[in-house]
């Protein structure tokens, strides 16, 4: 079975939000998670949508 390699080319080297420079480990981890390549500032803002907003027309 072959693995297939990923590259740190792969996922970029910079933060898809504010376009930062990305150090190895932040691009490691991305790498690992297989999340969007992400500076530690922007990786701790997402979270995941929360459906209990304040009320859509609710
Ligand atoms: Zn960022």
């Amino acid at each position: 079975m072959d693995l297939e390699e990923r590259t740190i080319e792969d996922v970029g080297e910079r933060c898809e939000v504010c376009g930062a420079k990305l150090t190895s480990a932040e691009l490691q981890a991305a790498l690992e998670s297989g999340e969007p390549a992400l500076c530690s500032i922007h990786a701790d803002e997402v979270v995941p949508i929360a459906d209990d907003e304040a009320g859509f027309g609710g």
